[in-house]
């Protein structure tokens, strides 16, 4: 790859710009990115100063217009994702289905290596070059055999295949990612134990995952690639929730928790329940899309005795929800585990409407209700994943009103350094004048409505009939 390949990066193989000027265009994007981005090292008083006028919330309402138009991926079609459906077994038929059925078996057997991969499928050279430099130094490479089953072996744009096969663009960092983009390594109070928010924390409790998705926000710590990991002591973090009454709510990440051998887990949340002031436990986890084999009715058993429990998972694309997923959600469920979903949003992969609103749909159906949708982190190597943020609230847009209230996530973007989530919404207020409201309801129709004054309590003054 050369270096001009990798600056044309951002705008990814479903090109947004002409080739003719795209390198021109690149050029001004990244010259544009590196000034506003530069801001990200100032104080956050003085960011938010600087960015004001440019940032005003102007640029990013206008919730109904198209700023940022991809052509449709119409040859995706994502309704052809809607039904359950299982892939078997692939290049493994022949290993008997209590063996590919075992969890352990999954993960001893998993793809890590550029001579495993290229056993089963063609690799383009822009993946062997992810394999064989970016695995090594930023995220290690690792598909469970389940999985590996789902990608597209023909196709490199396959929404599932670009999460989990590591391409040269990680190579190339934007001049304002981060190698710890949401500030954790700041807030970490004891090894693994994340305090930011007055009343919850998150418990990093492994290394470790099922399989490694390319845009983790914790590369920095996830697989050991980079040479950190998380230390295997849980004493002083237990220590320090034992001493903060404060902490209500417990999030055990990672890495992914259910990894965990099932003793240790036990013993863990057992830990974590002797406190008398921790009211709820969370589990953040992969597993059920990586590893549904892990789902098994023990480790269901064991969860329930921690109630509340709550869990969520993480599943970007329909694809992902096959009929082994959707029976490892429903023996979660029957446990009594209310299920949430949190999704990145990745360029190429679920940014249009049809893909995101089949997902959350299908999500619903497995009982599991869409909590987060995730502005892309700004962690190293992963221009190429990222949308402009405009085109995360058009695509809420597309959601609310249209479909089921619940199915709808929260967008969020995380404040560069330690900012927190920050929830960002489409606009419905056009805008206020003479104690009126201008309003757009879900179809873009405007209403006006008549506001109550807050220093009276009667009724609004006049009430006119809906403008055009
Ligand atoms: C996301 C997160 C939480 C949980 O946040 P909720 O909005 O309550 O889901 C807690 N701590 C940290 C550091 C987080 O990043
Ligand atoms: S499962 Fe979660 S923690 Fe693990 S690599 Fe994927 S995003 Fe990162």
């Amino acid at each position: 790859m050369t270096p001009a390949d990798l600056q044309s990066a951002p705008f990814g193989r479903f090109g947004i710009c002409p080739p003719t000027s795209a390198l021109l265009r690149t050029a001004t994007y990244w010259s544009r990115q590196a000034r506003s981005m530069a801001l990200t090292f100032l104080p956050p008083q003085e960011q938010a100063e600087r960015l004001g006028a440019r940032l005003s919330f102007d640029s990013l309402r206008k919730p109904f217009s198209l700023g940022y138009r991809r052509k449709r991926q119409q040859a995706l079609n994502p309704e052809r994702y809607r039904e359950f459906s299982s892939a078997g077994k692939g290049p493994w038929s022949d290993v008997p289905d209590t063996v590919w059925n075992d969890w352990r078996w999954q993960l001893r057997n998993r793809l890590t290596t550029l001579e495993s991969l290229s056993r089963f499928m063609e690799l383009t050279p822009e993946e062997r070059e992810g394999v064989s430099l970016a695995a090594k130094k930023r995220l290690a490479l690792a598909i469970t055999p389940y999985f590996f089953c789902l990608l597209d072996p023909k196709d490199p744009a396959c929404p599932l295949r670009r999460q989990v096969i590591p391409t040269g663009r990680e190579l190339f960092r934007a001049p304002y990612e981060l190698v710890d983009p949401c500030g954790e390594d700041r807030s970490m109070v004891a090894p693994g134990l994340v305090h930011r928010y007055p009343d919850r924390v998150l418990f990093l409790v492994t290394s470790r995952c099922a399989s490694y998705c390319r845009y983790c926000t914790r590369s920095r710590i996830v697989s050991g690639a980079s040479g950190r990991e998380l230390p295997p002591d849980y004493g002083p973090a237990l220590e320090y929730l034992r001493s903060h009454p404060e902490v209500r709510d417990v999030l055990l990440s990672g890495g992914d928790p259910l990894l965990l051998a099932d003793s240790k887990l036990e013993g863990l949340l057992a830990e974590l329940r002797r406190i008398p002031h921790i009211e709820i436990l969370r589990i953040g986890t992969r597993i059920p899309i990586f590893l549904p084999q892990r789902i098994t009715p023990e480790l269901c058993r064991l969860l329930r005795a921690f109630h509340p429990l709550w869990i969520n998972i993480h599943v970007n694309h329909p694809a992902e929800l096959t009929e082994e997923a959707r029976q490892a959600l429903e023996r979660l469920a029957d446990v009594g585990i209310p299920l949430g979903n949190q999704s990145v949003l990745l360029r190429g992969i679920n940014d249009d409407e049809e893909t995101l609103r089949v997902l959350v749909q299908k999500l619903l159906r497995c009982r599991v209700r869409p909590y987060y949708l995730y502005q892309c982190d700004l962690i190293e190597g992963t221009s190429h994943f990222r949308t402009p943020v405009r085109r995360g609230l058009e695509l809420i847009a597309s959601l609310r009103g249209h479909t089921t209230g619940f199915a709808v996530p929260q967008f969020v973007v995380e404040g560069p350094g330690g900012g927190g989530k920050i929830p960002l919404d489409p606009d419905y207020v056009e805008s206020f004048e003479n104690g009126q409201l201008r309003l757009r309801n879900y179809r873009g129709d405007a209403y006006l409505y008549p506001d109550v004054p807050p220093e009276t309590d009667g009724p609004a003054l006049t009430i006119r009939s809906n403008c055009d």
